[in-house]
């Protein structure tokens, strides 16, 4: 039998679900990757994911051919609209089936149903198979066989579950020699990024699996301090490896697998580690049985909310997206994901408070932002993160918790290394006015060379203030709730 594999956001040839399904039901399989202009089109032309998934695409390609040890057996990469492409291709191979991983995001089942339609009217099949996440769907359910929407049950019930064929390797290697030549027409080298029409971006961060790995060989060597490190910006607590889940670049399983190792053998930096995996596959399965989430509150009386509207709003919305809040570390946040495309957990949740709590924005302003931004953007995650911070989600910081980003400041970024990084403009203040300038006596600021309100905002909302109102705009949940 011949087979075709689509690949998505599990751009890898090891450790891989479906291929290894088809290359252990079909004598000859093919591989394609289909750049979507559904997808493309409503991205601005400078966009760093572009960037990172052709470079990503180009190794794949690469890594294919080697594998199986002919220049002809690389991957197929189309420029089309999925929902004929894989049709028209499988029809063109020959194939009596197509193999792909699960995407559960709004957009992704639709695509899948209609391409399986298409599929089916020809005669060809479609397995998916899982493969983003190492639970997903309905696979860890309370006892009475409902989902879960409290993380710490669904962890002890997902860590209760994990057995080692969860994290079993799907090898590639000892199959690839099935890995079939293309026709001569479907040689056609990957697209560079100006034939995708998109403008050259620097991209910060090392694209493939080889760029994944160096992360991975990084981080393992320090993963047993990442829970005291990883909630402070200036250092080097996480992984990065977020941008690599997103496309599959590296297995989760894997992943999983050497967190857990760990874990079980005591070490506290890789539980923490193992316990961020999990969040991941607890906003992955809360999409899959609430899609709701993507438009709406989880919890519905949160829909209540009247947040600030018109042109008041946005322009503090402007301000807040381009870094100009007069709030030293929300505006280096913001700064380090305006020119990197990351932003570190700990500044994600201070500045989707600030968003939320401070200027009274709707969440789904600031997750749109993130979403259009963020190399490891990821709706489930990214829904979760926001929801979490407006407190409108499932097991959400309480409405009443308020973050004061002088205080998180002072605390997660005491000597200021961080805000000096990203607002130079600054850097010549000591430590104790860096956080909140406006306090800063008058011969501090002179000796920095920062006038406020000149190379420096002074702030766009009081915090005290800001609060007060917050609270008496979320009294219409408690009403309801
Ligand atoms: P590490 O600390 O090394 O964590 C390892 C991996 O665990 C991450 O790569 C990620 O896949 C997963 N992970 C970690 N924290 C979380 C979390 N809270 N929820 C779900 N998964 C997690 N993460 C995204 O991948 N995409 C997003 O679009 C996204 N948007 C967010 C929005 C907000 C408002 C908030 C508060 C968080 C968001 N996160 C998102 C979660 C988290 O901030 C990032 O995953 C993390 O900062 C990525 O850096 P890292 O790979 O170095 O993480």
């Amino acid at each position: 039998a011949r087979g075709l594999v689509w690949l998505r956001r599990d751009l890898r040839a090891h450790d891989h679900a479906a291929l290894r399904l088809a290359l252990s039901q079909c004598a000859q399989v093919h591989c394609v990757f289909v750049f979507d202009p559904h997808i493309l089109d409503a991205l601005p032309r400078r966009d760093r994911r572009v960037a990172f998934l052709q470079a990503t695409v180009a190794e794949l390609d690469a890594t294919l051919r080697s594998l199986a040890g002919q220049a002809e057996a690389g991957l197929i990469v189309l420029h089309a609209v999925p929902e004929d492409a894989i049709p028209a291709l499988a029809q063109r191979l020959g194939v009596q089936a197509v193999y792909a991983s699960h995407d559960d995001e709004p957009y992704a089942l639709a695509r899948d149903a209609q391409v399986r339609t298409h599929l089916a009217a020809q005669g060809v099949a479609l397995h998916t198979v899982k493969d983003h996440v190492v639970f997903e769907r309905s696979e860890v359910l309370t006892q009475a066989g409902r989902p879960f929407s409290v993380f710490t049950p669904y962890k002890n019930a997902w860590l209760r579950q994990l057995t080692p064929t969860q994290l079993a390797e799907q090898p590639v290697a000892p199959l690839a020699h099935r890995l079939a030549p293309r026709p001569a027409d479907l040689h056609a080298p990957v697209p560079t990024l100006s034939a995708l029409g998109f403008e050259p971006v620097e991209l910060p961060l090392a694209a493939g699996t080889s760029g994944a790995r160096a992360l991975l060989d990084d981080f393992l060597a320090r993963m047993d301090h990442y829970h005291e490190r990883r909630d402070f910006p200036s250092v080097k607590g996480p992984s990065y490896l977020s941008v690599h889940l997103r496309f599959g670049t590296l297995s989760v399983r894997e992943l999983a697998g050497a967190a857990h190792a760990r874990a079980q053998a005591g070490q506290a930096g890789a539980v923490a580690w193992l316990n961020e995996l999990i969040w991941r596959d607890f906003y992955a399965q809360i999409l899959h049985h609430w899609p709701h989430v993507v438009e709406r509150s989880f919890k519905p009386a949160y829909d209540a909310i009247a947040w600030e509207q018109g042109p008041e709003a946005e322009a503090l919305f402007a301000a807040w997206c381009e870094g100009r809040t007069g709030y030293p570390l929300v505006d280096a946040a913001m700064a380090q994901l305006n020119q990197t495309g990351y932003m570190h957990n700990r500044l994600r949740m201070v500045v989707a408070s600030f968003l939320v709590k401070d200027l009274g924005i709707d969440w789904r302003w600031g997750e749109r932002y993130f979403a259009e931004t963020l190399n490891d953007f990821d709706l489930a995650s990214n829904n979760g993160g926001w929801q979490w911070a407006s407190s409108s989600g499932c097991d959400a910081q309480p409405y009443f918790r308020i973050f004061n980003p002088v205080s998180q400041s002072e605390k997660f970024d005491a000597d200021g290394k961080f805000i000096r990084r990203y607002l130079p403009q600054l850097a010549r203040l000591p430590a104790k006015a860096l956080h909140a300038p406006w306090d800063a006596r008058p011969l501090e600021l002179a000796d920095a060379g920062v006038v406020l309100g000149r190379d420096y905002p002074l702030p766009i909302v009081r915090h005290d203030a800001a609060r007060e109102k917050t609270l008496a705009r979320y009294a219409v949940v408690k009403a309801t709730a």
